[in-house]
């Protein structure tokens, strides 16, 4: 008896498509979550924003102010901290769409946390839905920094009091799962192009020598969309400018 072979051709086309789903698929569904996040309607169709559109309350009043506790605009660093009586209170919960496990228990200021959403949602929309950032850390407190300090080696964790996780401003950032590591590849570029209409700029890129730390692709902090393009449109870190323009390092 012969076989149908149209019948063959449906079911490999039944296979191979199921495969091509499937690999379509497969990272943003093991985005650290037992829930594909393809089930939540909400993240099919991310509303989005140009950066224009979105108001940035002040923004073009605002005088940076590099110096008070809760500037947007604080440097912080081995020699720049936070007050040790400083507490922020205007921390919010970061929306779940966008963090580890869908974990609702990372907080930021509710500023970057709002733009920090709006950035997220172009940047799934950029990449057609099929990447996702999320983050890892947002707001530390001091003790826990301070544990962190305590089993770091030079460069790799901030002081307590002198962190940007601290000052409820620093995001630590994945993308499908996969943690930045590095200073290239699609989706860090895509970051370092759009960041900063969001306000955001990546702390330590330059090394030691000029930010103080190891580079850090994952690191991303807000500080204004006005500062953040100058530093975006300089090609400078935050230290870097800091020193070069506010202080000088000797
Ligand atoms: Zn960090």
């Amino acid at each position: 008896m012969k076989k149908n072979p149209i019948g063959i051709w449906i079911v490999i086309w039944i296979i191979s498509s199921g495969i091509a789903f499937w690999w379509d698929n497969f990272f943003v569904w093991n985005n650290q979550s037992n829930i594909p996040w393809v089930y939540n309607p909400i993240s099919w169709f991310y509303e989005q924003k140009s950066a224009d559109e979105i108001e940035i309350e002040n923004e073009k009043l605002n005088k940076f102010d590099f110096y008070s506790d809760s500037s947007f605009q604080k440097f912080l660093d081995d020699n720049h901290s936070i007050s040790t009586d400083y507490s922020i209170n205007d921390t919010v919960k970061i929306n779940s769409d966008f963090t580890f496990n869908r974990s609702s228990d990372f907080m930021l200021r509710e500023k970057a946390a709002e733009m920090f959403e709006w950035m997220a949602r172009a940047f799934s929309n950029a990449f057609n839905f099929k990447a996702k950032l999320s983050i890892n850390s947002a707001r530390r407190s001091s003790q826990y920094q301070r544990q962190l300090a305590n089993n770091c080696s030079i460069g790799r964790c901030a002081k307590p009091w002198t962190s940007e996780h601290e000052a409820g401003l620093a995001v630590d950032l994945w993308v499908n799962g996969w943690n930045i590591k590095a200073l290239s590849g699609i989706y860090y570029q895509w970051l370092i192009d759009n960041a900063h209409k969001y306000g955001f700029h990546n702390s330590y890129q330059k090394w030691m020598e000029i930010d103080g730390k190891i580079a850090e692709p994952w690191h991303w902090r807000y500080v204004w969309k006005e500062l953040a393009t100058i530093l975006h449109d300089n090609n400078q870190t935050f230290s870097e400018y800091f020193y070069q323009n506010i202080e000088s390092k000797f």
